[in-house]
């Protein structure tokens, strides 16, 4: 209904010589043959903003679309109607990346920038196949003893031209083009099968967790790859902890629900990642059937900034206890900040303080001695 409404606010302020159709899922496009100048363009799409500015009442509720609109100029960018389109296409991710609700003309830049992401996709469809991601493995200490309680695996990409390449720059991509099923079944069973080696090797009885993304958990199938990658390795539920952001959540709380409580059927620990940073509803909060709480390393940077204080943390800490959840802080690099945090009675943290994600044989050491 939405859409609907969207399409015939749009119709209605174009010009009979105009056309606009929806390119599918929530994509119009707009065919202006009138236009001479880029600024007649701009004007347009000015136009197109102001009108889906005011909220659209469907249902006796109020839904606000923030859309993002890329322009294509012919011939300049593109002489048929696919190249336009493609380039039209390009500067509208470069809108929505820019926050929405703006428009942004293709150039050339931007082509080379989605070249650049071109390359990177097929790059990863091959790191899959040639054993070229890892995982690295960063400890969690409970702040009063100093024991190991918890160790979460993090994705690591060893191109063979571009060196090391962080999550956070191919996941985005992994995400788009969906080759993220592929890589969190990998991730899933690499995990599983790590705790089974330390299990075997040096006993280790605390959990490893593992991150999954809005994609992986919504698809509906995450409880049962969990359940098969447990069976496999012979694992119990408590030994691999999930790890979620507030996003994933909050879209669908329904079925949100229904998958935690699949996996915590299984037995496995719920983890909310980045907490603090996303839309937290509390309203929600107490129904997400979840273990643990992550405060965003965010919060713990700013702890030692003048002014933003330890309200957050603080609060968050409160909020913990209040609802029987641990709280585990993120990002710590300071002793300073663990100060803090253990006078605030955070149970326990991860961070550079006290390791960075390492590989795998050198938390041996680390996790035979001091593992809760
Ligand atoms: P995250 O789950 O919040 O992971 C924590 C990030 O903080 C990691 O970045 C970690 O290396 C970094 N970190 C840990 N201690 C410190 C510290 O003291 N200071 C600072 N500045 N950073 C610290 P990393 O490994 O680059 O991962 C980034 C994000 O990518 C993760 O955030 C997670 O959302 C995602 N990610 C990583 N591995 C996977 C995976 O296997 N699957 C999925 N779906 N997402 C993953
Ligand atoms: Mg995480
Ligand atoms: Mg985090």
């Amino acid at each position: 209904e939405v859409l609907r409404s969207v399409a015939r606010r749009l119709h209605g302020g174009m010009r009979p010589t105009d056309t606009v159709g929806r390119l599918g899922g929530d994509e119009f496009l707009i065919v202006i043959p009138t236009i001479r100048k880029a600024a007649e363009a701009a004007a347009v799409a000015d136009k197109v903003l102001a009108q889906l500015a005011a909220p659209f009442a469907i249902g006796g509720r109020n839904f606000v679309v923030s859309p993002s609109i890329g322009i294509s100029l012919f011939p300049d960018d593109a002489e048929d109607a696919e190249g336009l389109i493609r380039c039209a296409d390009i500067a509208m991710y470069n809108a929505k990346d820019a926050g929405r609700n703006a428009y942004r003309f293709v150039t050339r830049e931007m082509g080379a920038r989605s070249r650049e992401r071109l390359d990177l996709e097929a790059a990863l469809r091959r790191a899959l196949q040639n054993g070229e991601l890892f995982l690295v493995s960063q400890p969690q200490l409970r702040i009063s003893d100093d024991l190991v309680v918890g160790v979460e695996a993090l994705l690591r990409w060893r191109h063979p031209e571009a060196g090391l390449i962080m999550p956070n720059r191919f996941l985005p991509v992994a995400e788009e083009t969906g080759l993220i099923q592929a890589i969190g079944d990998w991730v899933l069973d690499e995990v599983c099968a790590q705790v089974r080696r330390w299990r075997d090797q040096i006993g280790l009885t605390v959990p490893i967790a593992v991150n999954v993304s809005a994609q992986q958990f919504r698809d509906g199938q995450l409880p049962a790859k969990v359940a098969a990658a447990l069976d496999r390795n012979g694992l119990q539920g408590w030994e691999l902890e999930i790890e979620v952001t507030e996003g994933t959540l909050i879209d669908d709380v329904p079925s949100a629900i229904a998958t935690l409580r699949a996996l915590k059927q299984r037995g496995c620990l719920i983890a909310l990642d980045d907490f603090g940073t996303g839309y937290s509803s509390l309203n929600y909060l107490h129904r997400f059937p979840i273990d643990k709480l992550k405060i965003d390393r965010s919060f713990i940077h700013d702890l030692e900034q003048d002014g933003a204080g330890d309200s957050i943390p603080r609060a968050i800490v409160g909020l913990g206890r209040s609802l029987g959840l641990s709280v585990v802080a993120e990002g710590v690099e300071t002793e300073a900040q663990l100060q803090l945090l253990r006078s605030l009675k955070c149970e326990s943290f991860q961070g550079y303080l006290f390791s960075r994600p390492v590989l795998a044989e050198e938390l041996e050491p680390i996790l035979a001695l001091r593992a809760a």
